[in-house]
Formats: structure tokens, C-alpha cells, sequence
């Protein structure tokens, strides 16, 4: 039997495992499908909220104890798997951004290097955006990272971990549990057993507490994306280098030329099929930030389930009415950039470790009493 088991193998249940593995305790990792199969393959990558200043203290806090650890994370991914989760420092370009005024007091307040600059300035970094712009701004340290790449960096980590039993294709049927403790889980092969289990299944966290009457309030938000492959113009220098980011669609660059446009945001339960709707409209904002992309070849259309927990703000800690059960799930568009942190954050929690922020509004207990 191992010490922990973790149900679910997105960015969100690896870097739990992982952590947990490394304090020297065994753990077994149960995944439905293939590992980082879902939203951590589905989403974009970018390592900050889109406008942080919109967000509330509890998820900047999060974002920003994470964004100083990707570079380093990313560079021992690469060492110890050989993967390269592509991780780039290159900044992001806003255009048309309404509430600049509080973009400039939050990076005021916060220390961030995110200024206002001229049409001329805009055009230097990205020559191909379309014409007429009169400025933007400019967050230089923002981050990205191949997220595919990332969950397949995790995947062979864990894979090569001497105290991790990876159970993949395996579907999670239930939770054991027995005089209000958690023992295991049974799945589609057997019951795995555990001293402690953490849940971490994304957006479909919700369906395995409902079954014990706790209504956790995760709920499935669709977002659909796009990729487009341009021309490769050197090692150098691409089509885009830089996330641009335009009435709430952006677009991503990637090292091999390949650039990506998101995302939409749907109320559409768990139906991920991609729409021709969705393909038009992601079509319509790539073309009106780089109309270059209109001669490029549509490589992949795609769609994904974010987690969306309330205000986004994820659930992580003890389940209430349950010992031994923990979540960590509700992460809806910040789930990459916000994992280091959260999983970190609980992974604490269960070793009995000083918490790197105020554990308090991620509590199961305070913001699921009204619903069970
Ligand atoms: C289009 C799109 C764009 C995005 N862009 C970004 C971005 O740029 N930056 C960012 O930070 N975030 C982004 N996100 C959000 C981010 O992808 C998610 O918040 C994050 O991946 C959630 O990780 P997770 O591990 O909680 O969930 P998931 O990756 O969905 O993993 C949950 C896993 O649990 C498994 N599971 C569920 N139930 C069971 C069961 N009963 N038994 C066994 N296994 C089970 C699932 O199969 C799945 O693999 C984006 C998301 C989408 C869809």
C-alpha cells in the first residue's frame, strides 16, 4: 500500500506526485486515460493570468510564486527526461487593453516591469501585426511554455521514479471509504489502496465527491483553439516571437514557427467536439492581430475542458467529512501557471510543512459547507 494516491494525471496530479515522491513517500498515480491527455494538453501555456491585474490577491499570489519557479523547473525537465517543455522568456504585447490605468497602479504596486509604449514600439518588436495600431503595452518577463511537451516531461519523470506507480488507462470508479476515512479507490481492474488520497481530476473533480453528497462546485468551461503553421523564417527570428493579446484572444508563438490562436469560453457541460462556429470566430481574432495568418495552413483545431471553480479560484485542501481525502482542482484558466504553486501549497499541507501563502480562501471546507 502506498502513503498517497493521487486520482488524475494533468499538470495538477504530476506535479503533486512528483513533490510527494521526492520527500521519499510512495505513490501511485491513477489516470483514466493517458497521462496530461485533457486540459493540460488542450490549453496554451502561457505562465501568467491573461490581465492580471483583474484577479483577486489569493490567485496573484499563486501566479506569482510560480512564475519565478517555470525557468527553473523547465531547465531540470530538460536535464533529467531530455524533454524540452520549451519554456521562453520572451514578454507579452497587449493591444486595445480598456483599464490600462489600473493595469500600470497594480504593476506599480505588485513591481512589475509592464509599461505603455508607442505605435513604434509595438511595430519593432512585431513587425507583421495589423496596421493602425497606436500603441500597447508591454509586459516584458511574461513566460510561455509547450504544454504538451510539459505534461510529457512530467509523464517520463514520474515514469522514472522508483516509488511512483503510474496507473494509466484506468478509470476511477469510486472512493473507498469506510467509517468516514478514505482507503482507496476502486477502479475498472481493482481497488488501489492508500493511506491518504488527493484528487486531482480537473474539471471532472466534482462527479467522484458527488457520489458522497459533497457538492464541490468545479465546473467543465469549453475553450476551443487553433494553430496555424507559418513559414519558418530562421533560428532566429519567426513570423511572431512574442504572445500578443488583443480584446481577450491572443496568440502564442511557438519555437518552430507555429502559432496559436485562443481560446473561446463555452458553457457547453462535457461536449468537447470542435465547432466550425468556434473555428470562424478564432479564425476572424488571429486574422485582426496578424492578417499575415490568412495565407498560413490551419494544422489543428481543438478543443479542451477547463476546470472552473468560483472566480477561479481552486479548492485546495482537506475535503470536509472525509479524513484522509484532499483536493486540489478549479484552477479554469490558470491552471499551468498556477500549478507550482497549488501543488506546492498542498503538498505541505500533507507533510506538515509552513505554507508558502495564506492557505485559508483555497479551503474545501468554508466554500462547500452551504452546498452538501
Ligand atoms: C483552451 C485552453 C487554454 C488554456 N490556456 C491556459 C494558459 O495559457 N495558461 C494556463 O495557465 N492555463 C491554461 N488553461 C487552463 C489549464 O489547461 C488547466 O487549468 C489545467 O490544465 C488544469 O489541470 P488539471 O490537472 O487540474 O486538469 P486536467 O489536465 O484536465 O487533468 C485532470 C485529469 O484527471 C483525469 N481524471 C478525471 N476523472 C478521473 C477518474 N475518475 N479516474 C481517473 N482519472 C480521472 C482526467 O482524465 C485528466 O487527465 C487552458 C485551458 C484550455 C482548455
Amino acid at each position: 500500500m502506498k502513503d498517497f494516491l493521487v486520482i488524475g494525471g494533468g499538470v495538477i496530479g504530476m506535479m503533486t506526485a512528483w513533490q510527494l515522491a521526492e520527500a521519499g513517500h510512495g505513490v501511485a498515480l491513477v489516470e483514466r486515460g493517458r497521462c496530461a491527455g485533457e486540459a493540460t494538453w488542450a490549453g496554451g501555456g502561457i505562465i501568467s493570468p491573461l490581465y492580471p491585474w483583474r484577479y483577486s490577491a489569493p490567485i496573484s499570489q499563486l501566479a506569482s510564486w510560480s512564475e519565478g519557479r517555470y525557468a527553473g523547473l523547465a531547465a531540470r525537465l530538460v536535464e533529467e527526461t531530455g524533454i524540452d517543455p520549451e519554456f521562453r522568456q520572451k514578454g507579452l504585447l497587449y493591444l486595445d487593453v480598456e483599464d490600462e490605468d489600473e493595469a500600470i497602479k497594480w504593476a506599480r504596486q505588485v513591481n512589475k516591469p509592464l509599461s505603455r509604449i508607442s505605435s513604434k514600439a509595438v511595430y519593432s518588436r512585431e513587425p507583421r501585426l495589423a496596421e493602425g495600431l497606436a500603441g500597447g503595452m508591454w509586459m516584458p518577463t511574461l513566460g510561455s511554455l509547450r504544454n504538451p511537451r510539459l505534461g510529457q516531461a512530467l509523464r517520463a519523470k514520474l515514469k522514472a521514479l522508483p516509488n511512483v506507480d503510474l496507473h494509466e488507462h484506468c478509470l476511477v470508479e469510486r472512493l473507498t471509504i469506510k467509517r468516514g476515512h478514505v482507503s482507496g479507490v476502486e477502479t475498472a481492474t481493482g481497488r488501489v489502496a492508500a493511506g491518504q488520497v488527493i484528487l486531482c481530476g480537473g474539471a471532472w473533480t466534482g462527479l467522484l465527491l458527488a457520489d458522497l453528497g459533497i457538492n464541490l462546485p468545479v465546473r467543465p468551461v469549453k475553450g476551443q483553439m487553433m494553430l496555424f503553421r507559418t513559414p519558418l523564417v530562421s533560428s532566429e527570428r519567426q513570423w511572431l516571437e512574442r504572445v500578443v493579446l488583443r480584446a481577450g484572444r491572443y496568440l502564442i508563438p511557438r519555437a518552430d514557427g507555429c502559432v496559436l490562436v485562443g481560446s473561446t469560453l463555452e458553457e457547453a457541460g462535457f461536449d468537447k467536439i470542435p465547432t466550425p462556429e468556434a473555428k470562424d470566430s478564432l479564425y476572424a481574432s488571429a486574422i485582426s492581430i496578424m492578417p499575415e495568418l490568412a495565407e498560413c495552413e490551419i494544422e489543428h483545431h481543438w478543443s479542451g475542458l477547463r476546470p472552473a471553480a468560483p472566480e477561479g479560484v481552486p479548492f485546495i485542501g482537506r475535503v470536509p467529512n472525509v479524513s484522509g481525502l484532499f483536493v486540489n482542482a478549479g484552477h479554469y484558466r490558470n491552471g499551468l501557471v498556477l500549478a507550482p504553486a497549488a501543488t506546492r501549497l498542498l503538498v505541505d499541507e500533507l507533510l506538515g510543512c509552513p505554507p508558502i501563502v495564506d492557505p485559508e480562501p483555497f479551503r474545501p471546507a468554508l466554500r462547500t459547507a452551504n452546498h452538501c
